[in-house]
């Protein structure tokens, strides 16, 4: 069985004060639900420690929004895997469209992070998706495989348990147009025929991909009913703890 996992990709918001604020909202709206998912929050990088405590003795976990690619140097700004792990952070989130938009993200990048995470024991959400331009050219399938196969080069099959995919068509994302169901589904699966190519069956079986897209409390349950839908990146939403934990509980 997949694990389903559903992510809060915080962005640029919240102080570490505002971060334990928005925790124990969500700690309270989830207290007393069985959880069905695998539970992340994303914050700042300068919000972890207050995220990590926070979460302390819940089954939440923390994850960062990025990460360099090298152990450590002259690379004044950026924060390495190991800074991450000695925080207590256990995800990362890698290729996020907004890095891939407006910080030179490329797909060779994505790749550099993404082995240099695995390798200091972070699990990492590695997004992809394809543009509005993209989608109305028909090149959809092409786009997301090229960004999957890229990021995952030198990744072995032992790493893939490390890994999940986010399916993030990047006009759904922000914009409050959602993917349809369908949609978001049929990419998931090209997605996992992907893997399925890179790797083996059993790969791609047990991978989580996620979708992510102007997910709320609304339309949830009818995005993670679809099949090849292993739960949600959930941006604007995670910042309402009410509308985090119905997308939570929408996990079946
Ligand atoms: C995201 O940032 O990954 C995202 C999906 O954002 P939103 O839910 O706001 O579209």
């Amino acid at each position: 069985m997949r694990k389903y996992v559903i992510a809060g990709n915080w962005k640029m918001n919240m102080t570490p004060d505002q971060t334990k604020t928005l925790i124990d909202g969500i700690k309270a709206e989830l207290f007393a639900s069985e959880l069905k998912a695998e539970v992340v929050i994303c914050p700042p990088f300068i919000d972890l420690a207050a995220a990590v405590e926070a979460c302390k003795d819940t089954k939440i976990k923390v994850g960062a929004q990025n990460v360099h690619w090298a152990e450590k140097g002259a690379f004044t700004g950026e924060i390495s895997a190991d800074m991450l792990k000695a925080v207590g952070a256990e995800y990362v989130i890698i290729g996020h469209s907004e890095r891939r938009q407006y910080f030179g993200e490329t797909d060779i990048t994505v790749n550099q992070r993404v082995k240099a995470a695995i390798a200091a024991g972070l699990k990492v959400i590695l997004c992809v998706g394809e543009l509005l331009e993209e989608r109305e050219q028909g090149i959809t399938a092409e786009i997301v495989a090229k960004q999957t196969k890229i990021a995952l080069m030198g990744v072995t099959a032992e790493q893939m348990k490390d890994v999940i995919i986010a399916y993030e068509p990047v006009w759904a994302i922000g914009t409050g147009k959602t993917a349809s169901s369908e949609q978001a589904d049929e990419v998931c699966e090209i997605i996992r025929n992907v893997v399925a190519t890179l790797y083996c069956g059993k790969t791609a079986e047990e991978l989580t991909i996620q979708y992510g897209g102007s997910m709320n409390a609304a339309n949830a349950a009818e995005l993670l009913s679809m099949p090849n839908v292993d739960g949600g990146l959930i941006g604007g939403a995670s910042l309402k703890s009410a509308d985090f934990a119905v997308i939570v509980k929408a996990v079946r």
